[in-house]
């Protein structure tokens, strides 16, 4: 499977998708999780029930699953030639996919951050399956990140997927590290845009990128 990866020609996307496969042998996370029932334990939680005996097993997985978008999505490598004549059809004609539900972990405190994505591009040589752009969207989510990265990273990859145009990337995130805290008693959604391409200098592309997300 990993080797997929390596086929020719795909290698001058592979950089920008900043992998960092995982390999944690088993008795390194039954220290992990040694470590979480020492933690949990004196943060109050008591281990000592049935339905809490396996909380820090469970914990340590859960933060696995939830990061392992370090480890690459196999899926995200095909990508479908298309006829651009480079007329103004090809110069102008948005494929749109939102929203795309998204959870991440911040990577200031280790806790998620959630919300939807809207991702736009103007195909040119290249095209990928739509279901493939939640693919993308996932793959950054799913790692201790910030919004601001993961907008880049979506927007860089398409960049060099599929010589597009142009790429647009809205994202619109819920804090838990702010909201679980208090610190604001209603909590805004962090909002952030990103333009490759035609978009950075066409300001009515934008405008049809958002109204076609419906925002
Ligand atoms: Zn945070
Ligand atoms: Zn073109």
């Amino acid at each position: 499977m990993d080797t997929d990866y390596e086929l020719d020609g795909h290698e001058d996307f592979q950089a920008t998708m900043e992998l960092n496969r995982r390999q944690i042998p088993e008795e390194q996370l039954r220290k992990f999780e040694g470590y979480m029932a020492e933690m949990l334990t004196a943060l109050g939680l008591d281990l000592n029930t049935p339905a809490t005996v396996d909380t820090p097993r469970r914990f340590v997985r859960a933060l696995y699953d939830s990061t392992e978008g370090y480890d690459g999505d196999p899926k995200l490598l095909k990508v479908f030639h298309t006829e651009c004549r480079g007329g103004p059809d090809c110069r102008l004609s948005q494929v749109i996919e939102g929203p795309i539900q998204f959870f991440a972990l911040c990577e200031h405190h280790a806790l998620p951050f959630h919300g939807q994505a809207y991702v736009g591009y103007i195909a040119h040589e290249n095209i990928i399956g739509i279901s493939k752009l939640t693919r993308l969207v996932r793959l950054f989510a799913k790692r201790f990140t910030v919004q601001e990265r993961i907008g880049q990273q979506i927007a860089d990859t398409l960049d060099a997927m599929l010589h597009p145009h142009g790429v647009a990337v809205y994202l619109e995130a819920h804090h838990l590290c702010t909201q679980m805290r208090g610190v604001r008693e209603v909590a805004p959604k962090t909002r952030t845009t990103f333009w490759r391409g035609e978009y950075e200098s066409n300001p009515e592309l934008r405008a049809e990128f958002f109204k076609a997300c419906g925002l």
